[in-house]
């Protein structure tokens, strides 16, 4: 389905990252991960794609760090020469009630969750308008859409992640690319691996379990392929349910 479509995720090395490039992997894609996680844990993501035989390649990238993110999409480009589906997927939590959160907790998870989003957006868009094709995917939340008591920071990161997915779509959508916004509720990665045992959250769930990240991935293969061409500006809710 994407046989040999550049694909760059970032926070890909876990999680719904994770399972986004093994989709990807499995249907031919090659596979840029752009993720702050350890050495380790970089190498470890890459040998087990590797095995689905395409090349991966790794880039150690706070993506909340401007430079670090535009030597690395040059570093990508010199390396795979090109770039067809990008996937803004790093996203970190910093949660607390705003009486309590501090401002250096606030800024963090804006800089990463939606700065870097907007970041990595910039530096690929005119590869995309050149080529005049191209899927971006940006990973949401259902707390940017509702909001969600402790999560201000958070919630006002993954809303500002709605607003610059429509306004990227409205920027390429005459060249041939999409953008497009996933909106996950609660998936069972070690983001939420607190909430998990949580039966109160469970039955607030219609589906009545979280979701798993390769349903996410599920989802964001299909964004990312000809099915979806006609698609952008959209905004798609996984979440079994919880926020209809
Ligand atoms: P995860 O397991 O924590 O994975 C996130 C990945 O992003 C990790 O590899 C992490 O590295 C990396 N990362 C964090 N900060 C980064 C930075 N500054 N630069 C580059 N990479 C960075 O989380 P997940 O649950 O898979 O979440 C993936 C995305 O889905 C996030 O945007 C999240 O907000 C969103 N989401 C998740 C859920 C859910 O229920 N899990 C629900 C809605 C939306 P480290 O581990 O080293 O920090």
């Amino acid at each position: 389905m994407l046989k040999d479509q550049v694909a760059v995720v970032t926070g890909g090395s876990q999680g719904i990252g994770f399972e986004i490039c093994k989709k990807f992997a499995e249907n031919g894609a090659r596979i840029a991960i752009a993720d702050i996680n350890s050495p380790e844990k970089l190498q470890s993501a890459q040998q087990a794609l590797q095995a689905l035989g395409t090349e991966v390649r790794v880039y150690s990238c706070n993506v909340a760090d401007s430079v670090q993110v535009a030597d690395t999409c040059k570093q990508i480009l010199a390396d795979f020469g090109t770039v067809d589906i990008l996937v803004n997927n790093a996203g970190i939590t910093r949660d607390n009630l705003i009486l309590r959160m501090s401002e250096t907790d606030f800024d963090a998870v804006i800089d990463v969750n939606l700065k870097g989003a907007f970041y990595m957006i910039k530096n690929f868009y005119r590869v995309f308008t050149k080529k005049k094709a191209g899927k971006i995917i940006n990973i949401s939340s259902v707390s940017g859409l509702f909001g969600n008591a402790g999560q201000a920071n958070y919630s006002a990161s993954k809303a500002g992640i709605i607003g610059l997915t429509k306004s990227t779509a409205k920027e390429l959508a005459g060249r041939g690319i999409c953008c497009n916004a996933i909106a996950p509720g609660f998936i069972a990665t070690s983001m939420t691996e607190n909430f998990q045992a949580n039966q109160e959250l469970i039955k607030s769930i219609p589906a009545g379990r979280f979701g798993k990240p390769e349903e996410v991935a599920g989802l964001a293969l299909f964004l990312a392929s000809g099915s979806a061409n006609y698609i952008t500006g959209e905004v798609i809710r996984i979440d079994g349910g919880m926020a209809m």
